[in-house]
C-alpha cells in the first residue's frame, strides 16, 4: 500500500510577506492549475490521494478547489494548517505566536 498526498499552499507559503491581491490573484492561478493537471492524472489511472490545503487557500479558491476535489471518490481533503505558519522556525516572534 501506498499513502499519496499533496500539499496545497500556493507560492504564499514560500514568502507570505509578497501577499497582495495581484500577488494572490497569480498564485492561486498557479495552484488551480496544478491541481488540475494532478487530478486529471489521478483520475486517468484511477489512483485515490489526499490534498492538504491551507486555509488562506480555501479562503479565496474554495469552490473551484471543491468542484476539482469533491466530484470523485478518489480524494480526500485535510487540513494544512490555516496560514502554513512555520512553527519548527527559529524566530521568537513566530515561536510565541505559535
Ligand atoms: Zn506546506
Amino acid at each position: 500500500m501506498f499513502i499519496l498526498t499533496f500539499d496545497v499552499e500556493s507560492a504564499y507559503a514560500l514568502n507570505p510577506n509578497l501577499e497582495s491581491d495581484t500577488n494572490w490573484n497569480t498564485w492561486l492561478e498557479e495552484t488551480l492549475a496544478s491541481v488540475t493537471q494532478i487530478t486529471q492524472l489521478l483520475k486517468k489511472h484511477e489512483v485515490p490521494a489526499t490534498f492538504f490545503i491551507v486555509g488562506k487557500v480555501i479562503e479565496r479558491a474554495g469552490q473551484d478547489l471543491s468542484n476539482l476535489l469533491d466530484d470523485s471518490f478518489l480524494f480526500d481533503i485535510g487540513s494544512h494548517t490555516y496560514s502554513h505558519m512555520e512553527i519548527l522556525s527559529v524566530h521568537t516572534k513566530t515561536q510565541n505566536k505559535f
